[in-house]
C-alpha cells in the first residue's frame, strides 16, 4: 500500500497540519492495512484557498479542453482499474468480482459520461433578447459515503470540473485510500493544480469545516439523511447552493401479472448486491396476498443460496447497526425466514442474508433504512393498497415495478413518489438523473442533470432590433 503523509492540494502532496490519524481497517479479516492524516479545519482552509485561486483560469478554460482533462482522468481510471479494484476490496470489503465490475466499471462510464458531455453541452442559450450564459457556481465541497468509494467521488467530481467548478474532497474515513488513489489519478491525468483538492478526517471536523467555510459555494454531500440535514441547514444559513443525496427505503412492487419467481429473484440480488449497502436497495418487497406464500419461499430461497459469497459490511459499527435493527424486527414480531442476527464467522464484519415475512407497514424494519443485506417482505391486498404502503416512508430514492406488460407496470410507477422506478427489470441508466424526493435528498446526479446542478445562469439582455 503506497503511504502519503499529507493532503493533495494544489497539485501535490503536503503535510497535514496536525498529527492526527485515523486506521484504516480491511473488514473482512479486522486487520489495519492503513492509516490516513484526519485532516483540521486548518487543512480544508489551506485546500479552499488553492481550489479558488484556481476556479478562475478553470472556469475560464474552454468546456472543449475541460472534455479533454476528463478524458484523460477517465484513462488513467481504465489504466488503473485493477488497483482502485483491488483497494476497494481491501478497505470496503467488496468481493472481487464486484469490485472489478460495478465498483469501478460505474465511474469509469460515468468520467467517460461527462468527458462527452462537456464537449457537448450548450453553455450559453438565447431567450428572446437575452444570451444566457451556464457558469460555473464556483467551488465545491464534496463530501463523500464509503459504499461506492470511488463512484462516489466521480459522481460529484466529474461534473462540478465539466461544469468549470473546482473541488474540494472529504472522503469517508473508512475509504480514504481509494480517494488518494483517486488524487493520483487526477495528478497523472495531467489537471490544473488546484482544480482538485483532497483532505482526509473526520465529518465532524474536516467535513464541518468543509461545509462552513465561506470560500465554498456548494456543498455537495451523499450520506445519511441525519447529517445531511444538518449540512443543509448550515448551507442554507449562508445562502450557499447544496445537493443532499440521502438515504432510502425503497419498494420493489410485484403486481400479480408479473413473473413471479424473476421478480422475487432479482428483487433479493438487488438487496444483497455490495452487502445491502445501496441508497437505493429495494429493501421493501411488496407481494399481492394471494402470491405471498410463494413469494416468501423464493425469496428465503434466494437468499439461502448467497451464503458465503456476501461480503462483509464496512465497518464494525455498521455491522452492530445492522444486527441491532434485525434484532429488533424480531422483537416487533417480523417472522424471520432467512438469516438472522447471529455472526456468521468469527472474524470480519459479516451479517447474513436476512428475509424477513409478516412485515407490517408500520414496523421499524419497514421504515428505516437499515444499511445491509436485509430484506422486508410486505403483503398488499390490492393496487391501492400498494402504492399507498409503497409510498408510506419519509423516503423516495428509488423503486421497482413488475407486472406481465411494461405499460401496466408503468402506469402504477407514475403513482410513486420516489426518483427513479426499474420497470421488470429494466436495467440502471448511468445518464439518467440519480436523487430523491421527499426525505431522500435535493438535487440530482449523473447525466446533463448531474452537470446543471453545478451551473448557474447570468442573464445578458441586448437591445431589440
Ligand atoms: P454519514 O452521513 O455519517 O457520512 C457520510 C459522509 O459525511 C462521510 O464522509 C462523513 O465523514 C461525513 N460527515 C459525517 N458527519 C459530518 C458532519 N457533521 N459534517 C460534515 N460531514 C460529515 O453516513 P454513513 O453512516 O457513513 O453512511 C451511510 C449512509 O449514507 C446511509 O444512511 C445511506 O443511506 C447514505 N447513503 C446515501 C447515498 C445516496 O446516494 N443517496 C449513497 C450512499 C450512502
Amino acid at each position: 500500500m503506497k503511504a502519503h503523509d499529507g493532503m493533495y492540494i494544489e497539485g501535490g502532496w503536503r503535510p497535514a497540519s496536525g498529527p492526527g490519524t485515523t486506521d484504516v481497517v480491511n473488514p473482512a479479516d479486522e486487520q489495519v492495512i492503513g492509516r490516513v492524516p484526519a485532516g483540521t479545519a486548518e487543512d480544508v482552509d489551506i485546500a479552499v484557498r488553492a481550489a479558488r485561486r484556481a476556479l478562475p483560469a478553470w472556469a475560464a478554460t474552454p468546456p472543449a479542453r475541460r472534455a479533454e482533462h476528463l478524458a484523460a482522468l477517465r484513462d488513467v481510471l481504465v489504466a488503473r482499474q485493477e488497483e482502485f479494484a483491488d483497494t476497494i476490496t481491501a478497505e470496503q470489503g467488496s468481493p472481487p468480482a464486484y469490485a472489478r465490475t460495478v465498483q469501478t466499471g460505474l465511474p469509469i462510464a460515468v468520467a467517460g459520461s461527462y468527458a462527452e458531455l462537456a464537449a457537448a453541452h450548450a453553455f450559453e442559450e438565447r431567450i428572446g433578447n437575452s444570451t444566457v450564459h451556464h457558469e460555473p457556481v464556483g467551488v465545491v465541497g464534496a463530501i463523500t459515503p464509503w459504499n461506492y468509494p470511488l463512484h462516489q467521488i466521480v459522481a460529484k467530481v466529474a461534473p462540478a470540473l465539466a461544469a468549470g467548478c473546482t473541488v474540494v474532497l472529504k472522503p469517508a474515513e473508512d475509504t480514504p485510500l481509494t480517494a488518494r488513489l483517486f488524487a493520483e489519478a487526477v495528478h497523472e491525468a495531467g489537471l490544473p493544480a488546484g482544480v482538485f483538492g483532497l483532505v482526509t478526517g473526520l465529518g465532524p471536523v474536516a467535513g464541518h469545516a468543509l461545509v462552513e467555510h465561506r470560500g465554498v459555494d456548494l456543498v455537495s454531500f451523499t450520506g445519511s439523511t441525519v447529517v445531511g440535514r444538518r449540512i443543509g441547514a448550515i448551507a442554507g444559513a449562508a445562502v450557499k447552493k447544496a445537493a443532499l443525496e440521502l438515504g432510502g427505503k425503497s419498494a420493489n412492487v410485484i403486481l400479480p401479472s408479473a413473473d413471479l419467481a424473476r421478480a422475487v429473484n432479482v428483487g433479493v440480488a438487488n438487496v444483497m448486491a455490495n452487502s445491502g449497502q445501496t441508497c437505493s436497495a429495494w429493501t421493501r418487497m411488496l407481494v399481492h396476498r394471494d402470491q405471498y406464500e410463494e413469494a416468501v419461499g423464493l425469496a428465503a430461497a434466494a437468499a439461502d443460496k448467497y451464503g458465503d459469497r456476501i461480503g462483509p459490511l464496512v465497518s464494525a459499527a455498521q455491522r452492530d447497526r445492522v444486527r441491532g435493527h434485525v434484532e429488533r424486527g424480531v422483537a416487533e414480531g417480523a417472522r424471520l425466514v432467512a438469516g438472522g442476527p447471529d455472526a456468521p464467522r468469527e472474524r470480519g464484519y459479516y451479517v447474513r442474508p436476512t428475509v424477513f415475512a409478516e412485515v407490517a407497514p408500520e414496523m421499524a424494519i419497514a421504515q428505516e433504512e437499515i444499511f445491509g443485506p436485509v430484506l422486508s417482505i410486505l403483503r398488499y391486498e390490492d393496487e391501492r393498497d400498494a402504492l399507498r404502503i409503497a409510498n408510506g416512508t419519509v423516503y423516495g430514492l428509488a423503486g421497482a415495478v413488475w407486472a406481465g406488460d411494461d405499460a401496466e407496470a408503468a402506469a402504477f410507477a407514475r403513482g410513486l413518489e420516489t426518483g427513479q422506478v426499474d420497470i421488470n427489470g429494466g436495467r440502471f441508466n448511468p445518464l439518467a438523473p440519480f436523487g430523491g424526493w421527499k426525505q431522500s435528498g435535493v438535487g440530482r446526479e449523473l447525466g446533463v442533470h448531474g452537470l446543471t446542478e453545478y451551473l448557474q445562469t447570468k442573464s445578458l439582455q441586448f437591445r431589440e432590433g
